[in-house]
Order: structure tokens, then C-alpha cells, then sequence
């Protein structure tokens, strides 16, 4: 080999090397793009206001309808009685402020500065995050965790309960994750109560709670006489993370996230609201036909495939008597109608039930809790879950 060939050579390895860095160098960026494309909310405010009447609630309701205001109403305008909490993007706060001014209604700001809230929730996460727990004992229940970790504290506990506690799969979301569901059952052949926890995937008290009942069933099991009994003749069934795309959506690009994840032909905007798409009533009043809109009710009722395994599931069970459908955050328990205001034909029933679990529940620890059909204590709201489970002949159709 000559000299100047061995430099050539040399060069073509250099040459080599370089590109194989940039190309190291090109993923490395592509994931930090990734993992710095978490949406952030700095300067962003929840504006907190108790209307004082009918006319500000219809002020409140004219603000909402101003798209490009891009306001998220965690508690919407319905009675005057109820706080109204709205999330306002920092570059529309000095026009809200202005309209609540101008329109002498009093606000509180409730949250400062939403990102400020939602670094001290993940260093909490963080600080709280041990190694991987060994078994469901291990588990910690009062933190917020990721959708492999309750993915594998469902395992950990049918692993320890295998004559308690089952996992079935209902299918697959859009994002093609499995739709798990914990079954707890003593004997064949049982009627069953469903509980389903995070449909909203942003409401992640609702998926904490889910855990920690399914660890509170297999430890009372045996020594809490009502529980017992009812496992003793019923089954529970339970899906923890009813919207998986969206949970996972909300850890890793968007904590605000409440639809499903499909995108949606013809918008930019992708996703569902999985709690408008049920046909019962669908595409009624209390629902959006827009795409971009928190409350899109999606192109027909049963859409999102998420929706859909629970309709088949209730379908091929076909002897479910109870129902309950768990969102945060407000103290209510809410029974159909939310699509009409005909009352349901169960409305007596319902209603004294729900205020004896509202009674039972405030003999614990005081809590408060409202209670009445969706469409007399929130608002009206079309294609929702416990409406259609109803109409299928579930009774005791409930949401928290
Ligand atoms: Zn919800």
C-alpha cells in the first residue's frame, strides 16, 4: 500500500467515523426533540369564579364558545351554586381578565401558574419512585404511576390471588394496547358489577383510585363481611386504565390530555371524547361535532375502538347489574338521564340509593357529595357511558 493510499484509506475510515457520529449525533437530537416535546403550560392560570346568577352563567357560557380563546373549562358554567374552574392559555389571560372585568364578574385565581403545579406533581413522582416493586404490598398507593406500572401491579396481583383474581383482555385500543380488565370472582355462572377508572385519561385520581380498590378487594376479601358476601355471589370486574393512549399521552407528551388517541380524517386535531361516543343519544346537545373540541363525540357512536370493547364485553356478559363510571374531579354522584331530561324509569330508586351511599359516605370522613341525574346537577350531555348502559338494562348505572 502506498502512503497516499493508506491516507485515503485513512480518510475514508475517518470519513466513515464521522458519518456514523453525525448519524449518533442526528438520533441523539431527534430524542431529545422527543423528549423536550412535552407540551408546556408556563404562565398558564385556572381562573376560579362562583357566578352570582343566571346572567353570569350565560356570560361564562358565551366565553367558553370563543375558539380562539383556546379555554379548557375544568368545571363548566350550570348552576349558579357551582364554582366554574377554567384553565386560560397565558396568551389569553389578558383577555378573559378583561372580559370578567368589564362584565363585573368576581374571579379568584385558583392556580398561578399551571406548569409550577405540574413540576411539583412529577418531582413528586419522582422522589416518591423507588425501585420496581416487588409485589402489590410493595406498590405505592397514595403517588401517580405510569401505564407499565399498573400494567405489572395487575399482574403482581393476580399472580398473588390466583383464585380471586383474573385479568381478561376486552381488546385493543387504537394505539393497539391491550384493554385490561381485573375480574374477581369465587364461582361461575355470577351476575357482575363493573367499574371502569380513567375513560378521561388526564384524571389520574380516578386510575390511583381504581388500584387501590382492586388491592382493597383482595385484602378485605375474607375478613370484611359485606365485601365477602358480595364476592360470594357476585363478581366485580374492573378496568383500571379504561383510555390507555390517552394515559400514556398524558405521561409523555401532553398531562392535559383527556380524549382518545385516534386521529381524525380531514383535522389536525387528533382524538375523541370516549364519554360522548355511546350511542345513546349520540350527537344530541352536550357533545361537539368538531374535531379539535374536548368533547368531540367522533364520527358515529362506538368509534373508538376503547368504547367498543366495553359495549361488546356488557353485550356477551349480558347479566351486569350494577355500573359505575369513574371521573374526576367533583364530589357528585350522578345517575341517567344526561342526554334528556325525561327522568329515568328507576329515577325514585336511584336517587334514594345514591343518597344513601352519599350519607354512608359522609359517616367516614364528612365527605360531601351532590347527587341527582347528569343532565339536573352538571349539564346536559349526549352519547355519555352510564346513559347507554342504562338503556341496555343495567339499573344501577352510576357516575362518581
Ligand atoms: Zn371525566
Amino acid at each position: 500500500m502506498t502512503r497516499s493510499a493508506a491516507y485515503k484509506e485513512e480518510d475514508a475510515v475517518c470519513g466513515a467515523v464521522l458519518r456514523i457520529e453525525m448519524r449518533g449525533l442526528l438520533v441523539f437530537a431527534a430524542l431529545l426533540v422527543a423528549a423536550f416535546s412535552q407540551e408546556t403550560f408556563e404562565g398558564d392560570q385556572v381562573l376560579r369564579i362562583t357566578a352570582k346568577d343566571e346572567v353570569e352563567i350565560s356570560l361564562l357560557q358565551d366565553l367558553s364558545e370563543i375558539d380562539r380563546l383556546q379555554l379548557d373549562f375544568w368545571k363548566d358554567p350550570t348552576h349558579s351554586s357551582l364554582p366554574v374552574d377554567i384553565h386560560v392559555p397565558f396568551n389569553s389571560l389578558q383577555a378573559v381578565k378583561a372580559y370578567l372585568e368589564t362584565n363585573e364578574i368576581q374571579y379568584s385565581v385558583m392556580i398561578k401558574d399551571l406548569q409550577v403545579v405540574l413540576d411539583e406533581e412529577q418531582s413528586e413522582m419522582q422522589g416518591a419512585r423507588s425501585a420496581q416493586p416487588r409485589n402489590t404490598d410493595g406498590y405505592n398507593y397514595e403517588n401517580y404511576h405510569t401505564l407499565s406500572e399498573i400494567y405489572s401491579f395487575m399482574d403482581m396481583l393476580v399472580a398473588e390471588n390466583p383464585n380471586l383474581v383474573s385479568k381478561i383482555q376486552i381488546g385493543s385500543s387504537y394505539e393497539k394496547r391491550p384493554l385490561n380488565v381485573l375480574k374477581f370472582s369465587t364461582g361461575s355462572g355470577r351476575p357482575g358489577i363493573w367499574i371502569d377508572t380513567g375513560i378521561h385519561s388526564r384524571e389520574w385520581v380516578t386510575q390511583a383510585s381504581g388500584t387501590w380498590f382492586a388491592k382493597k378487594i383482595v385484602t378485605d376479601y375474607g375478613s370484611d363481611p359485606a365485601l365477602t358476601n358480595l364476592l360470594n355471589s357476585m363478581d366485580i370486574f374492573i378496568e383500571i386504565v379504561t383510555n390507555p393512549d390517552g394515559f400514556h399521552y398524558t405521561h409523555t407528551n401532553n398531562r392535559m390530555w383527556r380524549k382518545t388517541r385516534k386521529p381524525n380524517p380531514g383535522s389536525s386535531c387528533v382524538g375523541v371524547d370516549p364519554n360522548r361516543n355511546w350511542d345513546a343519544g349520540f350527537g344530541g346537545p352536550g357533545a361537539s361535532g368538531s374535531p379539535c373540541s374536548e368533547t368531540y363525540r367522533g364520527p358515529k357512536a362506538h368509534s373508538e375502538p376503547e368504547v367498543s370493547a366495553i359495549v361488546d364485553f356488557v353485550r356477551s356478559h349480558g347479566n351486569l347489574k350494577a355500573f359505575v363510571s369513574i371521573h374526576a374531579y367533583s364530589q357528585m354522584l350522578l345517575y341517567p338521564y344526561g342526554y334528556t331530561r325525561k327522568p329515568a324509569l328507576d329515577q325514585a330508586e336511584l336517587h334514594d340509593l345514591a343518597k344513601k351511599a352519599i350519607t354512608d359516605l359522609a359517616s367516614m370522613y364528612g365527605t360531601r357529595y351532590k347527587y341527582g341525574s347528569i343532565i339536573n346537577t352538571i349539564y346536559q350531555a349526549s352519547g355519555g357511558t352510564i346513559d347507554w348502559t342504562y338503556k341496555q338494562g343495567i339499573k344501577y348505572s352510576y357516575t362518581f
